[in-house]
Order: C-alpha cells, then sequence, then structure tokens
C-alpha cells in the first residue's frame, strides 16, 4: 500500500477527502483531509464505483420580459380626462353588452388593454381616448372650464 499523499508504504491506508478529491493515505497524511472510508485494503473495489449521480439543478425563472401594452402607449396624452374616465368606459361598455374581449376587437385592442383601461391602471392616449368615445358613445375628456364669472 503506497500512500497516495506522500508516497510512502503504509499498513493500513485511510480513505480521505481532500480539497473535493479522494485520496488513500496513511493514517499520518490522513489529518489533512476529512476521514470518509474504511481502510482501502479491506474494502475491494470491483465493478465501479456507485456512480455520479449529479443532481441537476435546473435553474427555476429567467427573465422572461413581456411587452406591455403600456409599452405600445407611452406617450403621455395632451387630453384632460374626466375623472371618472375608467370608469365611464366600462359602464359604457356593459350597456352595449359588449365583454371585455367583444370590446377590445371592436376597437383592435386586446382585451387586457380594455381590463387595464377599466381598472385606471393605464391612461390611453388621445387617439384611443377619441376612439374610446366614438365606439361607446361617451366624453371621456373633462369638460373645458368654463370661465366662473
Ligand atoms: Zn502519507
Amino acid at each position: 500500500m503506497v500512500c497516495e499523499m506522500c508516497g510512502r508504504e503504509s499498513e493500513s491506508l485511510v480513505r480521505v477527502a481532500i480539497e473535493g478529491s479522494v485520496l488513500e493515505v496513511c493514517t499520518a497524511c490522513s489529518r489533512f483531509g476529512k476521514v470518509i472510508g474504511a481502510p482501502a485494503g479491506v474494502a475491494a473495489t470491483s465493478g465501479g464505483n456507485g456512480g455520479s449521480a449529479a443532481a441537476v439543478q435546473e435553474r427555476i425563472g429567467g427573465h422572461q420580459k413581456r411587452m406591455t401594452e403600456r409599452d405600445l402607449y407611452t406617450e403621455l396624452p395632451d387630453l384632460e380626462l374626466d375623472p371618472q374616465w375608467s370608469k365611464k368606459v366600462r359602464e359604457a361598455r356593459e350597456k352595449l353588452g359588449l365583454t371585455q374581449e367583444q370590446f377590445g376587437a371592436k376597437i383592435n385592442e386586446k382585451a387586457s388593454v380594455v381590463h387595464k383601461l377599466e381598472s385606471g391602471g393605464m391612461v390611453p392616449p388621445d387617439a384611443l381616448v377619441r376612439k374610446l368615445e366614438r365606439t361607446l358613445k361617451v366624453r371621456l375628456t373633462a369638460p373645458p372650464q368654463a370661465p366662473s364669472a
């Protein structure tokens, strides 16, 4: 038996883990690593050693950056919207008996856009405001402030 560390003959070798690798070393050298096994002299190493079942850790997630509807309408509207505009959109849409999907199709917008509009999560650009007003036949812009006498 030869120690894999110091190369000296030894009667009994100890299996130790040293910096990631497993070595069979003499008792003197075993203190450099962590003892993990019985002396190699006893155990016959016939027929493969267990195999390395490395647990593959799948990375969950990844950055799926989806384009949101908001990105399509980055311009701030010039129109002054009625404070109740989102509510008006919903009420007018419901009056027409349209679902958000149906209404969205009518104005060439996704249902999610309609949903965002109605929940106030998105401020429509001028063009969309006009489109909503035309389609729903409601006024979404605030009336011009009358000069007070
Ligand atoms: Zn040694």
